[in-house]
């Protein structure tokens, strides 16, 4: 099967990625600007139409707009660059799972996102911009035990377990299976583990793989802490590398402290693969190279170094075909003016990302059961079609389902999401869960409704 991949260019830009980082990026990240910028405005009608007024040969990224996910995928055809993508064509490919991580017209790789307000974004990349994301992560992500890597590279005496959402074209499983692809080394010591299925299921599987590196969400990775702790968990792995969600200081000493293992913690979206990752000084760098990020307040002025933004703005300066410029992100990212002890000059930065909560609930027998917050959002999302929502814990058997939603088409959704609930309880091994439903409700959002979706029993007081 051909895979999207163009060695020669990966090697360019990992010499590129090498070099950066000790050295100055601004240079690197003005020119790659520049290029991006002219590109949209000559090949994206979206931004012709929108730049019309500014004839100048290099625009500037101040006179760009700031652009929604819904306003980009409203005008998708028009806002990508190269014309044979529409729209409804990748729908329709994003709806098959047997094509997740398939090339798409045989040079293009397509994701879709999750766990935002609205209809899934779609994401297409190019051989180009998959060299810089594989560059990126090889080579930027740090290493909690240099030595192992310095006698294996590419870790082929590691087992290597992905647990996440693995049911759609969601990007690290199309990254996952389009690495097994690459290299089929790799694929040898590279699984895949669904979070869909009960907790138990999922210790079984895993106990039985034992993996030495476990790549997952900070909600799952402290479960596995948690069932560390009970016994149900029967292995330590060496690494936990999470992303994905906000992983907070106390989860990390809870996993670290328990599964006695190193946790590195990066920071990517759907958007762009690797925003930032965790250098061996425990701060996060963001790739400016690959990217630029304005941190903004509510009314979309920049936000000063060292103070928190109400969201932020990205700029992937890798991707042409899909140019995001200004692009609403919904996080919360402070930028730090300080230089690291590491001595890399890449700013650094603090992220607030998503943080829902895991539901513990009571289960057929009268045990604990955990629901993973992600594995709830992808149930009603991809199961009930509902996307703009928020489940708070009523108690150990009952949650409230809120929708702004309402009348005949509120009455759907929550029947939609009820039956999902229902199946999803099913394989959890809990009781059907009961649901209130409250329609015509007012969800708090970010701009990109980044807002807390899950939220726990003890925790409802804080939203
Ligand atoms: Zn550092």
């Amino acid at each position: 099967m051909i895979s999207v991949f163009d060695p020669l260019h990966l090697g360019s830009v990992a010499l590129d990625i090498m070099t950066c980082g000790r050295t100055s990026f601004e240079s690197r990240q003005k020119s790659r600007l520049d290029i991006l910028l002219s590109t949209a405005v000559r090949d994206s009608p979206f931004y012709r139409e929108r730049m019309s007024g500014d004839s100048s040969i290099h625009p500037l990224l101040s006179d760009f707009p700031i652009v929604s996910r819904s306003e980009l995928m409203a005008q998708f055809d028009d806002w990508v660059t190269d014309p044979l993508l529409k729209l409804d064509q990748l729908r329709a490919f994003t709806s098959d799972p047997q094509k997740i991580g398939m090339p798409y017209l045989g040079k293009y790789l397509v994701w879709e996102s999750s766990g935002t307000s609205n209809e899934p974004g779609i994401f297409v990349q190019d051989a180009q911009s998959l060299a810089v994301y594989d560059a990126l992560e090889a080579l930027r992500r740090n290493a909690p035990r240099p030595y192992q890597r310095w006698f294996d590279p590419l870790m082929l005496s590691e087992r290597i377990a992905f647990v996440g959402a693995i049911s759609g074209h969601f990007s690290s499983i199309v990254t996952m299976r389009r690495l097994r692809q690459v290299n089929p080394l790799m694929a040898q010591r590279l699984r895949c583990f669904s979070i869909l299925q009960s907790p138990a299921a999922l210790l079984e599987e895993l106990n039985a793989y034992a993996p030495t590196v476990i790549a997952t969400y900070p909600t799952v990775a402290a479960l596995l802490a948690d069932e560390f702790s009970l016994g149900s968990l029967k292995f330590k792995p060496a690494e936990i590398w999470t992303g994905g969600e906000t992983l907070t200081d106390t989860v990390r000493r809870h996993v670290e402290q328990t599964l006695g293992c190193d946790v590195r913690n990066n920071y990517g979206a759907s958007e762009f693969m690797l925003i930032g990752w965790e250098c061996s000084h425990g701060k996060m760098h963001a790739n400016a190279d690959w990217l630029i990020l304005e941190p903004i307040d509510e009314r979309g002025n920049p936000v000063p170094p060292g103070q928190p933004s109400n969201s932020t703005l990205l700029t992937n300066l890798a991707n042409h075909v899909q140019p995001l410029i200004r692009y609403d992100l919904g996080d919360q990212v402070r930028v730090l003016s300080e230089c690291c002890a590491c001595g890399s000059l890449l700013p650094i930065i603090e992220v607030q990302g998503r943080r829902d909560d895991s539901l513990v609930m009571r289960g057929c027998n009268g045990q604990a059961v955990t629901l993973l917050p992600l594995a709830l959002t992808t149930v009603l999302e991809d199961d009930a079609a509902v996307f703009c929502f928020q489940l708070l814990q009523h108690d150990e058997s009952t949650l409230v389902l809120r929708l702004e939603a309402r009348g005949q088409d509120g009455k759907l959704m929550a029947q939609r999401c009820q039956k999902a609930l229902d199946n999803f309880s099913v394989t959890q091994g809990l009781p059907l869960i009961r649901l209130i439903v409250k329609l015509g409700q007012t969800l708090s959002k970010g701009r990109s409704g980044k807002a807390k979706k899950i939220v726990a029993l003890n925790k409802s007081e804080q939203h």
